[in-house]
């Protein structure tokens, strides 16, 4: 524990962090092709602005960062195309300020407040040390800055059905992490008989954080990074990490720009973070029939597919358990989210991880949440909001995996796939 509050210390000096003073989030929804277009246009040569929700379709909003000096013209650009802005953040660096909590706690992970990768890659190392046996470090792949994809696997029988759960392949997506960690923990610790079932029922792959490069530069030098940290064109960085895998690469909603944040890269898996956790997945595929990823924001639980509005094969049953999902997840706090598949309920948007474990490992049950908020705070969600957020995820998440039980039941190991796969 003491070198565990060594690492907490260490870690809150930081260096020439970008700041976002009077950066505005406007809000615009283009109601006809010629302003989609344009919004597109900018998206793909988005010279200072940052797209947090990016432009999909007619009638579909668009959350767009503006640093002050570009606002004038932002303006225009808008007057020209006759589209009216509505303000949904007023000054990014206030939300900033504001998203943690003025003293650091002092307990160690009470999802007060957000941690660091080396912080979570500790705690990861805590709960080996606790819980032998249970417990195994596993590296799911590489990042392009030389850091390991660390997760761990809990595991209470061997042979069990498998389910992976999936955070931080956005890096500003903060709630993700801070959600994954928080079910993680609750799976080792929870006294609920329907929790210590569902433990007993799956081996669990946990991975909160799947792009540790960009997680890191989030919290050393720009809070509203997205993609990876590579560099193979000399002109932008990164690549978006959800958009780069193996599947139906770039046909719907990726950009062949690489200064957008959709950028789906130089070909399929040309980021190593995708192209190595694809080799992990698939190593442990023939057992895996779950897989929960989550991201932030708009409030949305969605599924496969995302490059086309064809169904998959069990796509009645994915939004029948979808909806009962948010349905538990509205209980305690009214959250409300919408359910679908990606490119119903969300947008277009292909070479996604889910996709790619859907169509290519034929795993039946795989989720991806949007979590809080719908945009007031963005990807820059206070940390007071972390439990309530991540309890609430955990009773939809319980819901999916009640249903993959039943739907397992009574069947053999060796039969799992026969009775699962759709
Ligand atoms: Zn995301």
């Amino acid at each position: 524990m003491l070198r565990f509050l060594c690492l907490l210390i260490l870690t809150t000096a930081f260096a020439n962090r970008a700041t976002f003073d009077n950066y505005q989030v406007h809000r615009v929804v283009p109601e006809n092709q010629e302003q989609l277009n344009i919004l597109k246009d900018l998206e793909d040569d988005p010279n200072g602005l940052s797209f947090w929700v990016g432009p999909s379709r007619i009638q579909k909003a668009v959350d767009i960062m503006i640093p002050p000096h570009m606002l004038p013209r932002f303006n225009d650009i808008l007057a020209s195309i006759n589209l009216k802005s509505e303000v949904y953040i007023g000054n990014v660096q206030h939300l900033i300020d504001t998203e943690r909590p003025k003293v650091r706690p002092t307990v160690d992970f009470g999802w007060t407040d957000y941690y660091t990768l080396d912080e979570i890659y500790a705690w990861l190392d805590f709960l080996n040390e606790t819980y032998p046996g249970v417990v195994t470090p596993i590296v799911g792949g590489e990042s392009y800055e030389g850091r390991q994809i660390h997760g761990v696997k809990v595991s209470h029988r061997a042979g069990n059905p498998s389910v992976v759960l999936e955070g931080g392949i956005h890096a500003r997506e903060w709630i993700s992490p801070a959600t994954v960690t928080y079910i993680l923990n609750k799976l080792l610790t929870s006294q609920d008989p329907v929790m210590q079932d569902l433990v007993q029922s799956f081996d669990y792959y946990v991975f909160p954080v799947v792009n540790p490069d960009g997680y890191v530069y989030t919290h050393t030098t720009d809070r509203t990074w997205r993609k990876t940290r590579s560099l193979s064109n000399n002109l932008c960085y990164g690549a978006d990490p959800n958009r780069n895998w193996d599947f139906h690469w770039k046909e719907a909603g990726a950009s062949s720009s690489p200064c957008s944040d959709s950028y789906a890269g130089e070909s399929p898996f040309s980021e190593i973070e995708t192209r190595s956790l694809g080799r992990y997945l698939d190593d442990i595929s023939d057992n895996l029939v779950g897989y929960l990823d989550f991201h932030s924001y708009s409030q949305l639980l969605m599924f496969p597919y995302g490059h086309t509005h064809e169904h998959v094969s069990n796509y009645d049953e994915l939004l029948a358990v979808g909806l009962d999902a948010a349905a538990a997840l509205a209980l305690n706090n009214g959250t409300h989210y919408d359910v679908g598949s990606i490119y119903d309920a969300i947008y277009p948007a292909s070479g996604g991880s889910i996709d790619w474990v859907r169509g290519v490992l034929d795993t039946p049950y795989t989720y991806v949440w949007e979590l809080r908020d719908t945009g007031r705070y963005g990807f820059l969600l206070p940390a007071s909001q972390i439990i309530d957020t991540a309890e609430e995820t955990l009773n939809s998440a319980v819901v999916i995996l009640q249903h993959a039980k039943g739907r397992l039941r009574g069947s053999k190991n060796n039969e799992v796939q026969d009775i699962a796969r759709p």
